[in-house]
């Protein structure tokens, strides 16, 4: 084990409680309880379930649970995993290169959310053999049968690869494709966001089997993980009953519009589609944080700075106008870098590098909510756990305005889960859309400036700089 801390035991139970379980499912994949399982708790998230194993401590999980105290932090797995690294940056970690770009050959980019390069760097493992498997999440089959819109899924060809491409912003649980890497012997890529990539690689470090079959691993750039309600409120805004979504697309690509203009498409199970913007949902504004894990208010990794490499969106002009979508790449693993350098130069991928202050600048709310907001929220709230987190508990320094923008962050997440589950079981809709409107209302005020509520905040506490959230 690398640099994580004996002699703390905690138990799933104990993680749930203090509001950290992200649901990956790391836990319920290595316990030997043949209950063990991931099942949804009344807020539509992941947790681990089924029985004794929940309440018994163990060291070995207090080191493998992402968010348990005895956990090794991303700086410490980085250090051991990439030793060598050119550079070290301290927001996107170590890593050799950087880039903005987007995959050039086939459909890649149209079929993509952003630039379609995790698809194809995925695809590419696979068609060298340098993988068999890839660790990914695709849609289910039947979502009204199955209990849930998308599962993790092992694909083996570049067809299956390519048809898992898309961003799913919806709880996912590696617990049953971790069992299937244990029980088929083969070498495997796992994509992921970055807890989910720290609980493989804090797997890894304790199990020989995985560390030799989980060959390469793949970030996805994270803002936060959201509920599954957020599909059914995806389904009550578009005025269908949830019952009858039969696929749900949260980023239908349209070159002819801003890459950051999102918009939802639900395909019904008659076949008929509903699409909506997001900027038209109550609750579409990602800084906002509707329907966020709680968990993600402790995370302080933002480019799954424990990857092999990490794929985002450049979200900064030109590029987020390009409605073809961009990628940003953070590459960690020198065989990568060379695999990406080789694809460029042969002008199958179009790649131009960039240094680390241009990838920062594609996630700078992210970086503020996780570092100077998580600082403040270490403060404030502390967590249920001790975490070994990068970031000290620091509240001083920060304008009124920006601690508020933090705390009703945090209050937006919690009461959305609750307003829902009060909206879902009394039957009435009604009751979450016009709290969360009001809501919106509120955040867009403080944190934009806008409209009465922004003229109010201005006059008691003073403009509101122009970088927002
Ligand atoms: C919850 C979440 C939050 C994100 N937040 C940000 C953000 O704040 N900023 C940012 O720049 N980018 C964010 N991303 C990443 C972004 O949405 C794109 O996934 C990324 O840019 C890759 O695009 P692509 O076109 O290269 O990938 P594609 O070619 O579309 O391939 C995506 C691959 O990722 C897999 N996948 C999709 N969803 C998941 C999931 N939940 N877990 C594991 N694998 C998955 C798919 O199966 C597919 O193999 C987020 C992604 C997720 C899932």
């Amino acid at each position: 084990m690398r640099g994580g801390r004996a002699g703390v035991a905690v138990s799933p139970a104990d993680v749930m409680a203090a509001g950290l379980c992200i649901g990956c499912g790391s836990c319920a994949a290595q316990s030997d309880d043949p209950e063990a399982r991931m099942d949804w708790d009344r807020y539509g998230q992941l947790k681990p379930s089924g029985g004794g194993w929940l309440t018994i401590p163990s060291e070995r999980f207090s080191r493998t649970c992402p968010f348990a105290p005895a956990a090794a932090n991303e700086d410490e797995l980085a250090a051991g995993q990439f030793p060598s690294a050119s550079r070290i940056d301290g927001q996107i970690g170590r890593f050799e290169k950087a880039y903005v770009g987007h995959v050039e050959e086939s459909s890649f980019r149209a079929d993509g959310s952003s630039g379609g390069l995790v698809s194809w760097v995925a695809a590419e493992l696979l068609e060298r053999g340098i993988v068999d498997g890839v660790v990914h999440v695709a849609p289910t089959a039947d979502p009204q049968a199955d209990g849930r819109h998308f599962r993790y899924t092992i694909s083996r060809t570049v067809a299956d690869v390519r048809g898992g491409a898309k961003s799913r912003y919806y709880p996912v649980d590696l617990s049953r494709a971790l069992e299937a890497i244990r029980s088929t012997p083969g070498r495997y890529a796992v994509i992921g966001i970055p807890c989910f990539i720290k609980a493989v690689n804090l797997l890894r470090a304790e199990d020989p089997l995985l560390r030799e079959r989980i060959a390469v691993t793949l970030g996805l750039v994270c803002g936060h993980m959201k509920s599954a309600r957020f599909v059914e409120s995806l389904a009550w805004q578009m005025e269908v009953g949830p019952q009858a979504v039969a696929a749900v697309d949260f980023r239908v690509k349209d070159p002819e519009r801003p890459a950051n203009w999102y918009t939802a498409q639900l395909v019904l199970s008659g076949g008929e589609s509903r699409r909506k913007d997001w900027w038209h949902l109550v609750d579409g504004d990602w800084g906002a944080g509707f329907f966020q894990n709680a968990a993600c208010d402790y995370c302080d990794d933002v480019v799954a700075e424990t990857a092999d490499i990490s794929f985002g969106d450049a979200w900064v002009e030109p590029y987020s106008s390009d409605g073809s979508g961009t990628n940003v790449v953070v590459v960690r693993s020198p065989a990568l870098q060379r695999l990406l350098d080789d694809a460029g130069q042969a002008g199958r991928l179009r790649l131009q590098e960039v240094d680390a202050a241009f990838v920062r600048d594609t996630q700078a709310a992210g970086f503020r909510q996780r570092r100077e907001g998580l600082a403040y929220r270490l403060a404030v709230h502390g967590s249920g756990l001790p975490l070994r987190k990068r970031v000290a508990p620091r509240s001083t320094g920060l304008a009124a305005r920006r601690k508020l923008i933090y705390r009703l962050r945090r209050a937006i997440s919690r009461w959305s889960h609750r307003f829902f589950h009060l909206a879902r079981v009394t039957r009435r809709p009604g009751l979450y859309l016009a709290w969360a409107r009001a809501m919106l209302r509120i955040y867009h005020g403080l944190t934009y400036s806008r409209g009465r509520a922004g003229r109010l905040f201005d006059r008691l506490l003073g403009k509101q700089p122009a970088s927002g959230g």
